[in-house]
């Protein structure tokens, strides 16, 4: 078993209370490590740190973070067995999607962030004199336990990259591979105090970080529940806050779509990661026209999807991540029957003995205001709602408290042209892929602010108009 302390200002430090957290793999139920479950206190030291080392590191040429920074990918990625292995057992991924899913991302990031902090204009010369981006200071990271590396190293290699000093608290389902990623860090020799880790509860380090008048700026990733939250919370001090929220996404399929496509395509986002994915596309719009056709594709693409061991090279669903998760799936699976939704795969699951498993589950003839088509269920279940006309499919689409990401499938032009139609932070079209050099953020209750890119670089950065 794993066991971990705090990092602070560059040191391995107790706890100022004796208490721990167990980290579960919920493939086995075994305990796998512990984590101190910090308190206030700690996050009194870890932002005395963060302050303290916040004026010499935004002292330091841009050319000198990034280097700091092109180390930590040498480092993650000569580690990246070791995170691979933590991030299957503590979050049930199979092992052979980790390294895709969720440790290239904090590499790519690193070097991408790099990259933007030596070539960013820091200064821009206007007639009155300039408008100057200057960091924060000090930024905190709160965030969630389904991309447990990926969600933290997204926000703070930004952050760091841009000047700023950090703290994160990572989820306390999945902290592991974020105080691996503290080891790494103080192995690529970034300054003591540039980076700091406390580990706890939401409602305790979370709190206090989020009401702590010595952070200036908090990114937070989570529920759209824990983000409103936080965010009131953050106000008191008048935090710049960046929210990163839910989603119930959808997947539309046009008239001229290639259905293999978007049937692979919904199948894939809706089942990995077992449907644990902020952006899945979890309901799926399709013509009434081509219902059976559609359906077809789907139950065939269902069973490809095989639950089980993580460790097992078969497998494609590993478990969800906790028995409080489990019960919540199963409540909607429930639900969604209750409603006179139509079972096409998957089902009820019977018990979790032997590890919190749910099969890939899709319901058809979903009417957009049942409970399965309206909140997010963060498991592996697929809502197919049918639809007349595209005027209905834009209505059914847009029908939703949430707006963080859509997909649609058609004649490319047409398709296009729907996709701008969606309220969404970013929709795909007949399958393109993204990158990190795109924003990625919500609309309405899906968040404020936006992360990737130029755009979640800036949002470390205050604005100044200098003139003279
Ligand atoms: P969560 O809101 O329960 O917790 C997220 C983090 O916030 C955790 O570290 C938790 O300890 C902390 N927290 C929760 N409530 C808090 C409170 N009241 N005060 C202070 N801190 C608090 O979310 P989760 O279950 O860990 O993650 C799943 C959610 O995250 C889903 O809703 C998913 O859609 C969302 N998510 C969004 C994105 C995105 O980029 N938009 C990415 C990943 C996950």
């Amino acid at each position: 078993m794993k066991e971990y302390q705090l990092f602070i200002d560059g040191k391995w430090t107790a706890g100022a209370e004796d208490r721990w957290i167990e980290v579960e793999n919920p493939a086995t139920k075994e305990i796998i490590g512990k984590v101190p479950r910090g308190n206030a206190e700690d996050v009194d030291r870890a932002v005395a740190a963060a302050r303290a080392a916040a004026e010499s590191w935004a002292a330091k040429a841009p050319h000198e973070r990034s280097e700091f920074l092109r180390k930590l990918s040498e480092v993650i990625e000569k580690r990246k067995d070791e995170f691979c292995t933590t991030i299957s057992s503590e979050l049930g991924i199979p092992l052979k999607y980790a390294f895709d899913y969720h440790v290239s991302g904090a590499i790519r990031e690193a070097k991408y962030f790099a990259d933007m902090c030596e070539n960013f204009e820091y200064e821009q010369k206007t007639d009155c004199g300039m408008i100057r981006r200057e960091p924060f200071g000090v930024v905190a990271g709160i965030t969630p336990w389904n991309y447990p590396l990926d969600q933290a190293t997204f926000k703070l290699f930004a952050a760091m990259a841009a000047g700023n000093t950090v703290v994160l608290k990572p989820s306390q389902n999945a902290p592991l591979c974020c105080c691996i990623l503290a080891e790494a860090i103080e192995e690529a020799g970034f300054p003591n105090g540039v980076f700091n880790l406390v580990t706890g509860a939401g409602g305790e380090v979370g709190n206090a970080i989020a009401l702590h008048e010595g952070i200036d700026a908090l990114s937070f990733t989570g529920s759209t529940s824990g983000g409103i939250e936080v965010g009131k919370l953050a106000l008191s001090t008048v935090k710049k806050i960046t929210l990163e929220l839910g989603g119930k996404s959808p997947l539309v399929v046009l008239e001229g779509a290639d259905l293999e496509a978007a049937v692979a395509d919904a199948c894939s986002s809706a089942f990995m990661n077992t449907g644990q994915t902020c952006c899945a596309y979890t309901r799926m719009l399709i013509p009434e026209s081509k219902k059976d056709e559609i359906e077809a594709l789907l139950k065939a693409e269902a069973e490809k999807y095989i639950t089980g061991d993580p460790l097992d090279p078969e497998t494609e669903v590993g478990p969800l991540i906790s028995e409080k998760a489990f019960n919540k799936v199963k409540g909607y699976i429930e639900k969604g029957i209750a409603e006179n939704a139509r079972l096409i795969a998957g089902g009820v699951p019977e018990n979790c003995d032997k590890g919190y498993y749910v099969n890939p589950t899709i319901f058809s003839d979903v009417s957009n205001d049942m409970t399965i088509a309206r909140e997010e269920i963060f498991g592996p279940v697929l809502a197919v709602i049918p639809y007349k006309t595209e005027e209905e499919a834009l209505a059914i689409a847009n029908d939703t408290n949430y707006g963080l990401y859509g997909a649609v499938y058609g004649e490319p032009a047409a398709a296009l042209e729907f996709a701008k139609k969606i309220k969404a932070g970013g929709v795909h079209v007949n399958g393109a892929g993204g990158g990190v050099d795109m924003p990625f953020g919500g609309y309405k209750q899906s968040g404020i602010g936006r992360e990737g890119g130029t755009f979640g670089f800036e949002d470390f950065l205050e604005i100044k108009a200098l003139c003279y």
